[in-house]
């Protein structure tokens, strides 16, 4: 097997990103790969910005939803040691956003959870499932157990 040299890790602010990011962490430390992150806000009204839908993670805005979103997206980083570039916030559909990323910065793992959200999502189809369906790389979807 070849080694993964970058390692998307697709995070949902639910309670389970830890176990999922910790096991992208340590595959990154395995294969010796940059690990990337990303968030994609789907879930809060897209505010008029002047730099579209890739949020700049190092500018304040005064759109408190968003500033709550990035601090998030910081703290996940800084606890697993990803610098800011390698990060990304970006507005639109999850399963979209995951597969572009991936092609664009030439990411050859995904890493996601079985599951994050409840309610609607589930209604609607898994992210894991449509990024599974869509990726042309490698994806590795973490079992999550329903609790919480
Ligand atoms: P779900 O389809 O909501 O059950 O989520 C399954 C997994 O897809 C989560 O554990 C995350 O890894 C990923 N995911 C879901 N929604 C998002 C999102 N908005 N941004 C980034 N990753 C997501």
């Amino acid at each position: 097997m070849n080694n993964y040299q970058n390692i998307l890790l697709a995070v949902d602010f639910s309670g389970f990103d830890h176990t999922v990011a910790y096991k992208a962490k340590s595959l990154a430390a395995q294969f010796n790969a940059q690990l990337h992150i990303i968030h994609v806000l789907d879930n809060i009204p897209m505010p008029d910005t002047p730099y579209g839908t890739v949020i700049p993670l190092n500018e304040n805005s005064s759109y408190d939803l968003l500033e709550a979103e990035k601090g998030k997206l910081i703290q996940i980083s800084s606890e697993l040691n990803v610098e800011l570039e390698c990060c990304w916030m970006i507005w639109g559909e999850p399963q979209q956003e995951i597969t572009q990323l991936a092609v664009k910065e030439n990411i050859d793992l995904i890493v996601v959870g079985s599951h994050g959200r409840h309610g609607l999502a589930v209604l609607m189809g898994s992210t894991a499932k449509g990024v599974l369906y869509h990726a042309k790389c490698d994806i590795l979807a973490i079992h999550l157990k329903d609790h919480l």
